[in-house]
């Protein structure tokens, strides 16, 4: 059993219809990225001169910033203006910065044993690109031993001959941003594709015997409603994807939406409230898990659980090393976080100079590397407590014993023995609660 503290007063519970406002939602890291400083750009450097901790994995992502449009929804760094020369430009760093990388202690020698093309739109590239982008970066580390290459595409910048060439690159889990089905969904939200891209790009892909192909949803964009996410939720398991990623819609600050609604002075998105996107991403996971999928994640629903794995995300979240490249990618790496340059020049000269591009870093304290493993793990739904103890030494019933009362006490956790749990209510508001485990300094500060 566990050995719980209780607090001396109950807290006050969750808020009912809370509207949505702008700012993050979704906790990626910890501590929040307005902690990193430039400052601590030396721990980078310092990290790199190391060599690895035994028995951490490699990963490697690379941020390809190119889109079609802009979604109105859209807080990633991504451009619609670059031509192929900029382009060209832009690969050709990537790969300069990776040689950087692979040139240091910590990394030299080592393989990645996942690799991950985000964006922005990974499938916004020519098949002449990816295969020098790919070749170019497997020359410097290779991926031969990598359990997972997972590849982002755009349905509308598909054809059959970029997916049989992305396939042929190795990549074994495509993941197609399709957001959702209805044009005029798509349309006011300022997606670039339509329904009838998507269906074409899937089945070619399923031809192809990708091991894995995920498709993403949006749950509560601009005029949503229940009838239209019902028949979203629908059409996606037609479908039949291996795993489906549902995220609820956040507005951060440099949106179009966040904009609009600044010049018009007004504070609430005009999107659905929290309570009800909530209950929207339930309706689709009980929808799926009646054809058979199972509830992985907070977000995620997968089809055979025994076959699919989401290593990027599993690894990351154990404390993982992950060499980001690219403007804006974040990374970890020997135990310090950093984030690269936001803007594209900054980016590509520092790189062209033989610099890491990197502008600000943060080494978490053990407590903060704790914490981190805690929050993002209980995104799964639960956690076992004897994994942190192995790990750290440390009882997450003991350390946590005032934030895990708090969230038995709003009806969303259950403690039972090694087991930490949280029930669906708690888990489709995951993010909003793992505050509540944060260092009151770090506790709803902005995620930028
Ligand atoms: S496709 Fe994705 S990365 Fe590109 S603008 Fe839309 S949301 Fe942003």
């Amino acid at each position: 059993m566990s050995t719980l503290t209780l607090p001396d007063a109950p807290p006050p519970a969750p808020a009912e219809h809370k509207p949505t406002t702008a700012g993050n939602y979704f906790v990626s890291n910890y501590p929040p990225f307005s902690f990193w400083r430039p400052e601590h750009l030396p721990e980078l450097q310092a990290a790199l001169r190391r060599p690895p901790a035994p028995d951490t994995p490699l990963g490697l992502y690379l941020h390809i910033p190119f889109c079609r449009k802009r979604c109105h929804f859209c807080y990633y760094k991504v451009y619609t203006d670059k031509d192929s020369a900029a382009i060209r430009g832009y690969l050709e760093a990537a790969l300069r910065e990776l040689a950087f990388y692979a040139a240091q202690p910590l990394i030299g020698g080592r393989k990645a044993q996942f690799v991950y093309f985000g964006g922005g739109t990974p499938s916004y590239l020519s098949v002449d690109q990816l295969r020098h982008l790919t070749d170019g970066m497997k020359a410097l580390l290779p991926w031969d031993a990598a359990e997972e290459v997972t590849f982002e595409c755009e349905p509308g910048t598909l054809t059959d001959h970029k997916l049989k060439a992305i396939r042929d690159l190795g990549v074994t889990r495509l993941s197609l941003g399709v957001e959702h089905f209805d044009d005029h969904i798509l349309e006011i939200n300022g997606r670039a594709h339509h329904s009838k891209e998507i269906a074409r790009a899937y089945e070619y892909a399923r031809s192809l015997d990708f091991p894995q192909i995920n498709i993403d949803l949006i749950a509560g964009m601009v005029e949503e409603t229940t009838e239209r996410w019902q028949e979203c939720v629908r059409r996606t398991i037609a479908l039949a994807p291996d795993s489906v990623t549902i995220y609820q819609m956040e507005i951060p600050y440099n949106t179009t939406i966040y904009k609009e609604m600044k010049a018009a002075g007004k504070l609430v998105a005009p999107v659905a409230d929290w309570e009800t996107k909530r209950g929207w991403v339930d309706y689709a996971f009980a929808q799926l898990e009646q054809a058979g999928y199972s509830v992985a994640s907070a977000y995620t629903a997968v089809r055979n659980p025994a076959r699919t794995r989401f290593v990027y995300r599993d690894r990351l979240w154990a404390g993982a090393d992950l060499l980001s490249l690219g403007v804006a990618s974040f990374g970890h790496l020997g135990g310090t976080h950093y984030q690269n340059h936001q803007d594209f020049e900054p980016y590509v000269a520092a790189v062209q100079q033989g610099q890491s591009p990197a502008f600000r870093a943060l080494t978490p304290t053990a407590e903060e590397r704790l914490i981190r493993e805690f929050v993002l793990q209980l995104k799964l739904g639960h956690v076992r407590a004897s994994y942190f103890q192995e790990k750290f030494g440390v009882d997450p019933r003991a350390r946590f014993a005032q934030p895990l009362q708090t969230l038995r006490d709003w009806g969303f956790l259950t403690v039972a023995a090694d087991r930490l749990e949280l029930n669906r209510e708690g888990l489709l508001q995951v993010d909003r609660l793992l505050h509540e485990f944060f260092l009151p300094q770090h506790r709803n500060v902005r995620f930028v």
